[in-house]
């Protein structure tokens, strides 16, 4: 059996302990003579997995009691469109910070329900900078600021948590969550899809504060109501058992690693190793501002376009995969999730190294 380095956006890799674990728990989960994807999600023994999960988050980001923490399904787009229909009545207006690819879709999309007011845009930077703070367009009287943490596609990351006064603040955590610890008061919803820094694909993870979820206008089909799947525990129907038993193995494997802050200084450490790589080759270039470059995804491109096969088919034969850009930006990008160990990013400068002494 041979792992490669796995650099994909997503799905991405996940922990070989937690692959491992699942795998020998496959036939025979818990003594049961049965895989945990084939019991019912009501019995006793997914219940007791569904609330570690969940408890283990809570303990990980530091949840506050009146907050809930929902698992559901649809991905993060879902909720892209369920937000607004959530948080917001008819008339209201919505307001977004657009600063790439995800955060235009999610305003694109809560355009189809209410008023989207775009509070400023970073398209004129190609999303390589956050526009200055000093001239959003905020509307105090917005049911809710959105914005995207880690723009995944153009890899550029708010490290700090935008203060827009007393309008809740939605955060699409989906390529950044748990990788360092948060302070959850500082927003009323975070939510992410789980398959870059979670678990298995078909999950997503929302953290509500308990009083936004009583915003919902009761005409507000139940299945489409966070309130709904609060009160009964992210099962009103079934939910992704196994994706959620996976996100619990994950949780686990971060308790074991030192929890969310010697997360944050790997991921701190293995982004610095691979940036200054960059920075410092005269051959890579990653456009983005210093202050924004994400922890998670390093997009960089090489000198001639001519090179990027030649770059990509070399990678493979070491074991370096997926590092073929987003189509929309070109190059690389190196997703570095807290699963990429830092000899994953080492083994990689070495190979950017090597073959920008040979082409450059
Ligand atoms: C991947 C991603 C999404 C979309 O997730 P889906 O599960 O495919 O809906 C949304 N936002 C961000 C920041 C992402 O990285």
């Amino acid at each position: 059996m041979r792992r490669v380095t796995n650099f994909s956006a997503g799905p991405a890799v996940l922990p070989d302990e937690v692959l491992a674990q699942a795998r020998d728990e496959m036939l025979d989960w818990n003594g049961s003579g049965m895989s945990v994807m084939e019991v019912s999600h009501r019995g006793k023994a997914f219940t007791r997995v569904a609330e570690q999960a969940e408890a283990d988050l809570r303990e990980l980001l530091q949840v506050p009691d009146d907050y809930a923490v929902l698992f559901l399904q649809g991905g993060a787009t879902m909720e892209f469109a369920l937000l607004p229909m959530n948080l917001s009545a008819e008339g209201q207006v919505v307001d977004y910070l657009v600063t790439g690819s995800w955060s235009k879709k999610a305003a694109k999309e809560a355009a189809s329900v209410r008023k989207v007011s775009v509070v400023a845009d970073g398209a004129p930077s190609r999303f390589t900078d956050v526009p200055d703070r000093a001239g959003w367009r905020l509307d105090p009287q917005a049911a809710y600021f959105h914005y995207c943490a880690n723009e995944t596609i153009e890899g550029l990351e708010m490290h700090e948590v935008p203060d827009v006064g007393s309008v809740p603040v939605v955060a699409d955590l989906s390529s950044t969550i748990l990788s360092r610890p948060l302070d959850i008061r500082r927003y009323g919803v975070i939510y992410a899809g789980a398959q870059k820094n979670i678990g298995p694909a078909g999950l997503v993870i929302m953290i509500i504060r308990r009083d936004l979820l009583e915003r919902a206008p009761a005409s507000l089909p139940n299945i489409l109501k966070f309130s709904a799947h609060a009160a009964e525990g992210s099962m009103l129907n079934t939910p992704p058992t196994f994706a959620w038993y996976v996100a619990g193995l994950v949780f686990q494997w971060i308790k074991r690693q030192g929890g969310l802050p010697a997360m944050a200084e790997r991921n701190q450490r293995k982004s610095a190793m691979l940036y200054q790589a960059i920075d410092a080759s005269g051959f890579y270039r990653n456009p983005v501002k210093p202050a924004y470059r994400s922890w998670m995804n390093v997009p960089f491109t090489l000198p001639r376009e001519e090179l990027d096969a030649v770059f990509l088919k070399e990678a493979e034969q070491q074991g370096l995969m997926n590092l073929k850009g987003h189509r929309s930006v070109g190059g690389m990008r190196a997703s570095i999730y807290n699963a990429m160990p830092e000899s994953g990013v080492a083994a990689l400068v070495d190979f950017m190294a090597d073959f920008a002494r040979r082409h450059g």
